[in-house]
């Protein structure tokens, strides 16, 4: 194929036989967070280029480097969302659903954008579940979002192959008090530095904690300490975040170098990673940025949230074998019918048991074919079940029933009585 007829790299199809894994999952965290009171928002996937560079920072890897930037033909600079808490406390402050101060707790779902290096687990669209909540600042919120995550990766059968990883930033205050200290400490080491890290300490010298070089690793082993510049305020809330973890029965690991790539974040930070996956191994991050939504413009407004991103858990649950079987089952009846009057039949007795029985996956063979074409059809399909009209039915009223996956014997069914039978061996619930 040509090279303009080729997807972008970086950005996928997810093709039929992947889809319902796709759907698996996302079901399973809607249903979990419609159980725990979130309700979803739904956001434009293109926002002003100037909201992500006053939330997410000018000197992040995101707005220096990963963004898909464009004018349009007004000449505005709009951006491909690389990420979704800025556009959703923006859609949050344009309507007023914080503003006397009332929580709410928010989710989405959506593709996000980031010009990176594509590779198993890093693309260039990708797709997240993100939550956001406002206006609630205890420590007893961020354990909810936490805790929700816990019983989500129990739900998906993935709990044994994720880590907990925490730490406390502080408040704004106090991580400027720490930003000092740590300067001030790395610029009398400035010549064991990597390049990178050299560059950072001018820019965003937190994110040098985070580094993967060692000989910068080495250097941060005295460096001073976040956690000793903690102020009250974050250290009790830091406190009662992992006495509810304990209550609970989470098991998490403090890291103290865990400060995460967008500027906005205070108080508590968190990543749920594995070693399952290679390099990419965090599937779900978040934190508290109760500075953000004035930094945006509005009133005083705490916030925490997370995202998981998708492509990750997908890619965790096929390693792990954790792709529940019935899930790629779609089919529950297949109906071959015979000729021009057997194919008439079929359809309205079709759409009277439909009406009865809202809930059966049932597949009427298009496009005729022999019996033997159809057969094949039928099994092809992964129905338990095919049903079979002819002429000679047909002139009985009845249809043939035929279990395909050897579970009794073929019989005939009155048209009348087809309903109630399958509901008695194919619709549960
Ligand atoms: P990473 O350190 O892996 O680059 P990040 O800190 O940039 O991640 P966040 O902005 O916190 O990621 O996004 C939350 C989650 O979204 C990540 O933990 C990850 O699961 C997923 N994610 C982020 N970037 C990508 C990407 N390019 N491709 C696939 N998933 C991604
Ligand atoms: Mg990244």
């Amino acid at each position: 194929m040509s090279k303009s007829l080729q997807a972008i790299r970086g950005m996928n199809d997810i093709l039929p036989e992947q889809t319902p894994l796709w759907r698996y999952f996302e079901g399973t965290v809607a249903r979990l967070l419609d159980n725990y009171g979130y309700k979803q928002i739904r956001m434009p996937i293109v926002e002003f280029t100037e909201l992500f560079k006053r939330s997410i920072g000018e000197v992040t890897d995101i707005v220096e480097k990963e963004m898909y930037t464009f004018e349009d033909r007004n000449g505005d600079s709009l951006t491909l969302r690389p990420e979704g808490t800025a556009a959703c406390v923006r859609a949050v402050l344009e309507h007023g659903l914080t503003g006397g101060g009332q929580p709410q707790k928010l989710w989405y779902i959506g593709p996000m954008f980031r010009h990176e290096r594509p590779q198993k687990g890093r693309y260039r669209q990708f797709h997240q579940i993100g939550l956001e909540v406002f206006n609630l600042d205890g420590p007893d919120i961020d354990a909810e979002l936490i805790v929700l995550t816990w019983r989500l990766w129990g739900q998906l059968g993935i709990r044994d192959s994720v880590k907990l990883e925490l730490n406390s930033l502080g408040t704004s205050e106090s991580r400027g008090r720490y930003r000092v200290a740590l300067v001030e400490y790395l610029s009398a080491h400035l010549d064991k530095l990597d390049e990178d890290s050299q560059r950072r300490l001018k820019t965003n010298p937190l994110r040098v904690l985070d580094t993967k070089n060692a000989d910068t690793q080495a250097v941060l082993v005295n460096a001073p300490k976040m956690a000793d510049y903690l102020d009250d305020e974050s250290r009790t809330h830091f406190e009662g975040l992992k006495a509810r973890l304990d209550a609970a029965g989470i098991p998490y690991v403090i890291n103290p170098k865990l400060v995460r790539g967008l500027d906005y974040y205070s108080k508590t930070v968190f990543e749920w990673v594995t070693d399952k996956l290679g390099a990419q191994g965090t599937v779900c991050a978040g934190g508290r940025y109760d500075g953000l939504v004035e930094q945006m413009g509005g009133k005083p407004t705490t916030g925490v949230g997370f995202a998981m991103g998708i492509e990750r858990l997908i890619l965790l649950l096929e390693t792990l074998g954790q792709v529940p079987e019935e899930i790629s089952r779609q089919v529950d009846v297949y109906l071959c019918a015979f000729g021009e009057a057997a194919e008439l039949a079929a359809l309205a007795l079709s759409e009277k048991v439909r009406d009865q029985l809202p809930n059966l996956r049932l597949q009427i063979n298009a496009g005729a074919g022999s019996f033997k074409s159809q057969f094949k059809k039928a099994d092809k399909s992964g129905a338990l079940y095919a049903l079979i009209l002819g002429e000679d039915e047909l002139a009985q009223q009845v249809i043939g029933f035929k279990p395909l996956r050897g579970q009794g014997e073929q019989q005939n069914i009155a048209f009348d009585a087809l309903a109630a039978h399958l509901a008695t061996c194919v619709v549960q619930g």
